[in-house]
Protein backbone atom coordinates (compact mmCIF):
# COMPACT_ATOMS: atom_id res chain seq x y z
CA UNK A 1 0.00 0.00 0.00
CA UNK A 2 0.91 4.18 -0.26
CA UNK A 3 1.97 5.81 2.53
CA UNK A 4 -2.17 7.55 2.51
CA UNK A 5 -3.66 4.38 2.82
CA UNK A 6 -1.51 3.64 5.82
CA UNK A 7 -2.66 6.55 7.29
CA UNK A 8 -6.34 5.98 6.68
CA UNK A 9 -5.57 2.51 9.41
CA UNK A 10 -4.09 5.26 11.93
CA UNK A 11 -5.72 7.72 14.20
CA UNK A 12 -5.14 11.34 15.01
CA UNK A 13 -2.90 11.67 11.82
CA UNK A 14 -1.17 15.25 11.99
CA UNK A 15 1.32 16.71 9.43
CA UNK A 16 4.70 17.33 9.98
CA UNK A 17 8.29 18.64 8.75
CA UNK A 18 9.24 15.50 6.95
CA UNK A 19 5.91 12.98 7.63
CA UNK A 20 3.46 12.81 9.92
CA UNK A 21 2.26 11.84 13.31
CA UNK A 22 0.03 9.71 14.85
CA UNK A 23 -0.87 7.58 18.37
CA UNK A 24 0.82 4.99 18.03
CA UNK A 25 -1.44 1.85 18.05
CA UNK A 26 1.14 -0.50 19.17
CA UNK A 27 1.59 0.93 22.81
CA UNK A 28 -1.17 2.87 25.54
CA UNK A 29 0.09 6.12 23.48
CA UNK A 30 -1.21 9.51 25.50
CA UNK A 31 0.34 11.77 22.59
CA UNK A 32 1.20 11.19 18.72
CA UNK A 33 4.78 8.89 19.05
CA UNK A 34 4.62 7.59 15.77
CA UNK A 35 6.10 9.10 13.18
CA UNK A 36 5.42 8.09 9.37
CA UNK A 37 7.41 9.20 7.05
CA UNK A 38 8.50 7.86 2.93
CA UNK A 39 11.99 6.32 2.23
CA UNK A 40 12.88 4.75 -1.03
CA UNK A 41 10.00 3.66 -3.89
CA UNK A 42 7.87 4.84 -1.05
CA UNK A 43 8.27 2.58 1.10
CA UNK A 44 6.96 3.65 4.54
CA UNK A 45 8.93 3.89 7.16
CA UNK A 46 7.41 3.86 10.70
CA UNK A 47 9.06 5.30 13.89
CA UNK A 48 7.52 5.00 17.45
CA UNK A 49 9.52 7.39 19.97
CA UNK A 50 8.38 4.96 22.94
CA UNK A 51 10.53 2.35 21.01
CA UNK A 52 8.04 -0.06 19.48
CA UNK A 53 9.01 -2.41 17.30
CA UNK A 54 7.29 -1.77 13.78
CA UNK A 55 6.40 -5.42 13.65
CA UNK A 56 4.22 -4.91 16.35
CA UNK A 57 2.84 -1.37 15.07
CA UNK A 58 2.21 -3.18 11.98
CA UNK A 59 0.85 -6.05 13.80
CA UNK A 60 -1.57 -3.97 15.94
CA UNK A 61 -2.95 -2.31 12.63
CA UNK A 62 -3.84 -5.38 11.62
CA UNK A 63 -1.20 -5.37 8.23
CA UNK A 64 1.84 -7.18 7.41
CA UNK A 65 5.43 -6.16 7.24
CA UNK A 66 5.16 -6.13 3.22
CA UNK A 67 2.34 -3.36 3.19
CA UNK A 68 4.94 -1.40 3.92
CA UNK A 69 5.97 -1.43 0.79
CA UNK A 70 3.85 -0.56 -2.87
CA UNK A 71 3.10 -3.60 -4.42
CA UNK A 72 0.31 -1.80 -6.94
CA UNK A 73 2.97 -0.64 -9.26
CA UNK A 74 5.99 -2.14 -11.35
CA UNK A 75 9.05 -0.61 -9.15
CA UNK A 76 11.87 -2.33 -11.32
CA UNK A 77 12.93 -0.65 -14.46
CA UNK A 78 12.93 -2.14 -17.20
CA UNK A 79 10.02 -3.88 -16.05
CA UNK A 80 10.23 -7.68 -15.72
CA UNK A 81 8.61 -9.49 -18.00
CA UNK A 82 5.18 -10.73 -16.99
CA UNK A 83 4.70 -8.43 -14.11
CA UNK A 84 1.64 -6.72 -14.71
CA UNK A 85 1.45 -3.27 -13.67
CA UNK A 86 -1.90 -3.90 -11.85
CA UNK A 87 -2.66 -0.22 -11.09
CA UNK A 88 -1.75 2.60 -12.86
CA UNK A 89 -3.02 4.95 -10.07
CA UNK A 90 -4.39 8.72 -10.27
CA UNK A 91 -2.63 11.85 -10.34
CA UNK A 92 -1.72 13.64 -7.08
CA UNK A 93 -4.42 16.40 -7.79
CA UNK A 94 -6.92 13.88 -8.57
CA UNK A 95 -5.94 11.97 -5.49
CA UNK A 96 -6.02 14.75 -3.30
CA UNK A 97 -9.58 16.17 -4.36
CA UNK A 98 -11.25 12.36 -3.68
CA UNK A 99 -9.22 12.02 0.13
CA UNK A 100 -10.01 15.51 0.86
CA UNK A 101 -6.55 16.44 1.21
CA UNK A 102 -4.07 18.96 0.42
CA UNK A 103 -2.27 18.53 -2.92
CA UNK A 104 0.88 20.86 -0.89
CA UNK A 105 0.40 18.36 1.64
CA UNK A 106 0.51 15.07 -0.15
CA UNK A 107 3.73 17.08 -2.09
CA UNK A 108 5.54 17.58 1.08
CA UNK A 109 5.17 13.71 2.15
CA UNK A 110 7.66 13.33 -1.23
CA UNK A 111 4.61 11.98 -3.36
CA UNK A 112 5.09 13.10 -6.82
CA UNK A 113 4.29 12.12 -10.08
CA UNK A 114 5.91 9.80 -12.13
CA UNK A 115 5.10 8.82 -16.09
CA UNK A 116 5.51 5.51 -16.90
CA UNK A 117 5.41 4.74 -20.53
CA UNK A 118 3.75 8.37 -20.94
CA UNK A 119 1.12 7.44 -18.47
CA UNK A 120 0.87 8.99 -15.33
CA UNK A 121 1.08 7.33 -12.35
CA UNK A 122 2.15 8.61 -8.96
CA UNK A 123 4.70 6.62 -6.54
ZN1 LIG B 1 4.60 2.79 20.33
Amino acid sequence: MNIREFLNHLQNVKEVTGGCISKCPAHDDQKASLFISTGNNGRILLKCFAGCAVESIVKSLHLAMSDLFQKSVCLSYPPIQGVQVTKLGCTLKDYATVKKLNETFLKSLAIIERTYRGQTKEE
